[in-house]
């Protein structure tokens, strides 16, 4: 019942030639039905990747957005802009943002209430670091995250929302979280959700992300909680995201 999505988040990667690329590699290519596949290009590509993926199966994302629908905010960009160029999703609370920008919980709920009200579905990002994960800390981190969001959000706000669980010790460093690790922290947010509504959590989709490649996707995607992957380093090249696609 409910539909996997495989994300890629090219972070500050890419180039108008990659965007050229993944439209070529998409056009005619069947994929696994339903899946729902998203890119996520840095923001001066996002036009010209709105036109090579037309007609494929790839549909257009953003890696963060300002809460403010426009004004004085140099450098940023609304959710209300993303929307005209034909984004459909956004992240909110990628371990980046909240590390680099020190962006913080209620920050991250800012960001992602602003997605809502742009009608762009949100993908809030959470994750342990390694010394909470060592610390015995990981449930009790990724809940006080979750819960930050869900809890400010209105029931129906809280349907459209869809969840990446990143440990942050598996984020670019090739070491992957176990299917049993990954699925464990998956199945305590489902759990966690089921708190506000059964049928909401039953719905809410839980993506992956930290190190996933085609080599591991398949296992990780065949986990019971895991409805999906946000892929980085692996998104930057067309056959290899590609393949996880297909073993979704
Ligand atoms: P990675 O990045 O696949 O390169 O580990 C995932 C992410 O940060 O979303």
């Amino acid at each position: 019942m409910r539909t996997p999505l495989i994300a890629g988040n090219w972070k500050m990667n890419g180039s108008a030639e990659l965007v050229e690329e993944f439209g070529r590699a998409f056009t005619g290519t069947t994929l696994p039905a339903p899946l729902d596949v998203v890119i996520l290009p840095p923001f001066p590509y996002l036009d010209a990747a709105r036109r090579a993926f037309d007609g494929t199966s790839l549909r257009l994302g953003a890696q963060t957005l300002n809460p403010l629908h426009s004004g004085a905010r140099t450098g940023e960009v609304s959710g209300r802009m993303l929307k005209e160029f034909g984004v459909e999703f956004a992240l909110a609370g990628h371990s980046e943002r909240r590390q680099l920008y020190r962006e913080d919980d209620a920050a991250v709920h800012d960001r992602l209430l602003a997605a809502l009200n742009a009608d762009i579905t949100p993908i809030l990002c959470v994750g342990e670091t390694l010394e909470e994960r060592d610390a015995g800390k990981t449930m009790e981190v990724v809940l006080r995250q979750v819960g930050y969001v869900m809890a400010r959000l209105e029931p129906d706000q809280r349907t459209r929302v869809i969840i990446a669980y990143e440990p942050v010790w598996a984020i670019g460093t090739g070491r992957t979280a176990t299917p049993k690790q990954a699925q464990e922290v998956m199945a305590a947010i489902r759990e966690y959700q089921a708190g506000f509504d059964r049928e909401l959590a039953a719905g809410l989709r839980l993506l992956y992300g930290g190190s996933m490649n085609a080599g591991n996707a398949a296992e990780l995607l065949a986990q019971p909680d895991i409805d999906g992957g946000l892929v980085g380093g692996a998104s930057l090249k067309a056959d290899d995201f590609l393949a996880i696609c297909q073993s979704a």
